[in-house]
């Protein structure tokens, strides 16, 4: 009976969002592609649209709905388009796109949010090519499978499937040889937080960059790079959930998820040919708009590497000039978030690697290799385990 319920509960989502595409005359608005999200349509005029846009479930927390739509006109035309979150609200500046991989946001002269923060009213130039309006960036399948290839291309990375999402979706590792110590990096359980994700694949290509530091770095340390673990969310335009209406940044430890089970086996794993986890980040994005925070244990802990995230986090601050970053130190929260739960399993510093979400984007090109650099150099002067 309560199965029932549930699917019952599934599928009337899934009849609401025929509202995924509409037109008038003149106007078309479209967003059935791979990371795209509409859910319901109103032409208020020839030129005047109201969107909104719903929670991905009913039992999201922390909501906040994502965006990603097409709009194109038969002629030339001013479009006012507004965007309505009736369960959340407007937490994304909107970024335009002419094709699917330049992104602007759009110009504060064009777009504002309503007074309360529920809606936002963008107007925008619209013409026959169209344009791809989104909440960030769409980092979707074509960009992993691109992502990976070049991943697969280094000599010393392998790539794996270490298991399927809910949707039967492949889960990719990439990895380098089996050391006795490995750095784990985690990616992208949350849909919307595009900006972990630009961190994330420069993180990783100063990792295995041409550097002596970096050289010297692999050849100690076995790089585990999970970069995609919730490919589900991604591609249905969730914020925050996998297709299982679960926050897999909730269920380190429960492990009810397929996406956190194969992380999980792959521990287990690494447990048995005596390959012991000595770093975790895991890339996120934060509303607190144009930072960076990285949450860690307060260090006092007794994390192994000892005072780790304070020493990486002093020496990387030291070298940036105009750029300011929060460390926040916090204690064990009792959340089954990643963080925690390779802290608890592991006694390693776990650390929660936050962007926010409308930072400039060349500040994440810039900075994020000297935070690698940093990590690497932090991590070479501790003693081999064992
Ligand atoms: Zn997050």
């Amino acid at each position: 009976m309560f199965r029932h319920a549930l699917l019952l509960l599934l599928i009337v989502p899934a009849l609401a969002s025929a509202g995924d595409y509409c037109e008038n005359d003149v106007v078309i608005i479209d967003s059935r592609f791979d990371g795209g999200r509409l859910d319901d349509c109103l032409f208020v005029s020839e030129d005047s649209v109201v969107l909104t846009f719903r929670n991905e479930d009913f039992s999201v927390e922390d909501t906040f709905a994502w965006f990603a739509f097409h709009i194109s006109a038969r002629d030339s035309r001013n479009v006012e388009i507004k965007l309505q979150f009736p369960d959340s609200y407007a937490r994304f500046w909107p970024k335009l796109s002419k094709d699917r991989l330049h992104w602007e946001p759009a110009d504060e002269s064009t777009a504002e949010r309503s007074e309360i923060g529920k809606s936002m009213t963008l107007r925008l130039p619209v013409d026959e090519t169209g344009t791809w309006v989104s909440a960030q960036e769409l980092l979707t399948q074509s960009f992993y499978r691109d992502w990976l290839g070049q991943l697969e291309a280094h000599y010393e990375i392998e790539t794996s499937v270490i298991g399927e999402s809910h949707d039967g979706r492949p889960l990719y590792l990439a990895s380098t040889a089996d050391k006795q110590e490995a750095i784990v990096l985690i990616g992208r359980q949350h849909p919307a937080e595009v900006p972990g994700a630009l961190a994330m694949r420069e993180f990783v290509d100063a990792l295995l960059g041409t550097s002596d530091l970096a050289r010297e770095f692999r050849a100690r340390y076995q790089l585990l790079i999970i970069p995609l673990i919730n490919p589900d969310g991604v591609a249905a335009g969730h914020a925050r959930h996998n297709a299982g209406l679960a926050d897999l940044n909730r269920d380190w430890g429960p492990f009810t998820q397929p996406e956190t089970q194969a992380v999980a086996a792959l521990l287990d794993a690494l447990d048995e040919q005596g390959i012991r986890p000595r770093l975790m980040l895991d890339f996120h994005a934060t509303k607190v708009t144009d930072t960076m925070i990285f949450y860690t244990q307060v260090p006092e802990d007794d994390t192994d590497p000892e005072r780790f995230a304070t020493r990486w986090l002093e020496s990387a601050d030291d070298r940036f000039e105009d750029f300011e970053f929060t460390h926040d130190p916090r204690e064990p929260s009792g959340l089954d978030n990643t963080k925690n739960y390779f802290f608890s399993r592991y006694g390693i510093p776990a650390i929660t690697y936050e962007i926010g979400d409308e930072i400039d984007r060349e500040l994440i090109f810039d900075h994020t290799h000297v935070l690698a650099a940093e990590m690497m150099r932090t991590m070479l002067e501790e003693p081999t385990a064992d």
